[in-house]
């Protein structure tokens, strides 16, 4: 018999070695042999007290609108949507409240929004504006695409930012969108040049770009030669799923298997040596066995990363309305989704990739150092775009631009508007209280482990007395803790969302 693994008393694991406490349950069971994947994902499922996850509130319906972490982009190279954690309130400071604080410049990351798609994804919760509907944005006086006064726009509130800080040196780049790999070779050198006269690199700073396959179908050699001359050190390659009907049902039709090998290919061809790839599970008509192929597929592919996002349907996305009328097209029960959970956990810590935060596996800490600091010790993360938002832990400002999915086209013209007036785009954001600092902060490193001491000397207290709720945690077998941390424990890893929610 197995043992219950989430009764308190039963397995346990943590972020940072769920491998390892993942095998050892299978070899508990029987031999690893990847052919019956499911199958044991399946029993390890069933060895977990499902009916404890649901009456503690650990377990997620499919309408629900999350609180604690967005794709990609950030997906962030998967920034935390720190955001919606603090609830932030209807008065927007301004750029000069924000920078008061900081007396040597600006020192974190930069995201950079960019909203040009190819075409618009089904479950697209964000500010994005396909190809085809670019040119029923007017041009402006100077007749310039809307492309063009949104990277001067750019530029402009980068400029704004410079100003109020005095410096902007930046440890580390994520230019996210949207897909930035829309834009063509000039534009990437236009936009790097407009970057790097605004900004001090810190040497070696980790520089991201997301791509996704179908907008590299034209000019494919010379927008990597573009990244490569550039800076760009790491590609984030969004490909969802390999499954036609998949990809059908989420409008990335024009993209699939062969063109993200010959992408890969080529990204290696032209030496970036540090690949992500996203997949997400839970979509429409995505079965165990389609997700299985997806993330051997992908593993085939020998990226540095992967990270597999649990889809959200969100407001105000087709997805949503779709959601409401036909459920039954979507994965639709819990286990369902938990149980393609585990696949991605057992199956990559097979391949020797280790997990850490909850959607992310990497291979060797080496090239992911940066990426783990961000997670662990917190950062100042400065956004700029239509809908770019920013956390800066030391002062305690969280704030958002002012774009809107509910207008796409409208909150675009707006933050034209308002950066060539010379005003800021910041549409929502405050200075959480200590208290929400705190908790923000935790529930964003809960994903990776709290460090105790870390804690103490940010916050003046003990983790453990700014969250009474970890000790109940413990008891249902959620986080484990020690003296130095505060972890998840294997079945806490699998409802991360939910168990940083509770604090
Ligand atoms: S690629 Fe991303 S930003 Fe663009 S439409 Fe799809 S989900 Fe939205």
């Amino acid at each position: 018999m197995v043992e219950k693994i989430a009764n308190g008393g039963g397995l346990q694991g943590n972020a940072a070695n769920l491998g390892r406490q993942g095998n050892a349950v299978f070899n508990a069971m029987q031999p690893l042999e990847t052919g019956n994947l499911i199958a044991r994902s399946k029993k390890i499922l069933g060895s977990i007290d499902f009916e404890m996850l649901s009456r503690e509130g650990l377990v997620r319906g499919r309408d629900y609108r999350l609180l604690c972490s967005r794709p990609t982009q950030a997906e962030t190279g998967g920034e935390p949507n720190t955001m919606q954690e603090a609830s932030i309130g209807p008065k927007s400071p301004t750029i000069a409240d924000i920078a008061q604080s900081a007396k040597d410049g600006y020192n974190g990351v930069l995201y950079v929004h960019i909203p040009f798609c190819e075409t618009i994804c089904t479950f697209c919760p964000y500010d994005a504006i396909s190809k085809g509907d670019e040119h029923n944005y007017s041009k402006n006086n100077s007749g310039e695409s809307i492309r063009r006064q949104y990277l001067k726009a750019l530029g402009k509130e980068l400029g704004m930012w410079k100003s109020a800080y005095g410096s902007l040196n930046i440890r580390q780049l994520y230019i996210g969108g949207g897909t930035p790999s829309s834009l063509g070779a000039d534009e990437i050198r236009r936009l790097f040049g407009m970057l790097r006269a605004h900004c001090e690199f810190e040497e070696g700073a980790e520089i991201t770009f997301e791509i996704s396959p179908a907008s590299l179908r034209k000019g494919m050699d010379e927008k990597l030669a573009a990244l490569k001359e550039c800076g760009v050190n790491r590609i984030s390659m969004g490909v969802q799923s390999f499954d036609k009907g998949v990809l059908k049902a989420i409008a990335r039709s024009n993209s699939g298997e062969e063109l993200a090998r010959s992408v890969f290919g080529a990204l290696r061809g032209f030496g970036f040596d540090n690949i992500n790839i996203d997949l997400i599970y839970g979509l429409p008509g995505q079965t165990l066995e389609i997700f299985e192929s997806d993330l051997k597929k992908v593993a085939g592919l020998g990226p540095e990363s992967i990270t597999t996002y649990h889809l959200r349907i969100e407001e105000d996305t087709e997805f949503m309305e779709l959601y409401k009328r036909q459920p039954e097209l979507f994965p639709q029960s819990n286990p369902t989704m938990l149980t393609m959970k585990i696949m991605a956990t057992e199956y990559l810590a097979e391949l020797g990739y280790s997990q850490s935060p909850t959607d992310w596996f990497y291979k060797g800490l080496g090239k992911h150092v940066a990426q783990h600091e961000k997670w662990q010790n917190g950062s100042e993360l400065l956004g700029i775009g239509v809908s770019a938002y920013s956390t800066m832990e030391k002062s305690g400002w969280y704030f958002g631009n002012i774009g809107s999915i509910k207008d796409r086209a409208g909150s675009m013209r707006e933050y034209i508007t308002r950066v060539n007036e010379g005003r800021d785009a910041i549409g929502q954001g405050r200075l959480l209280a200590k208290e929400e600092q705190m908790e923000s902060y935790a529930r964003r490193a809960i994903k990776t482990g709290i460090c105790r001491q870390f804690f103490r000397e940010r916050y003046g207290k003990d983790v453990l007395d700014a969250f009474p709720q970890i000790a109940h945690l413990e008891e249902l077998g959620i986080v484990e803790v020690d003296g130095e941390s505060v972890r998840l424990t294997y079945v806490g890893n699998l409802v991360a969302e939910e168990a940083a929610a509770k604090l």
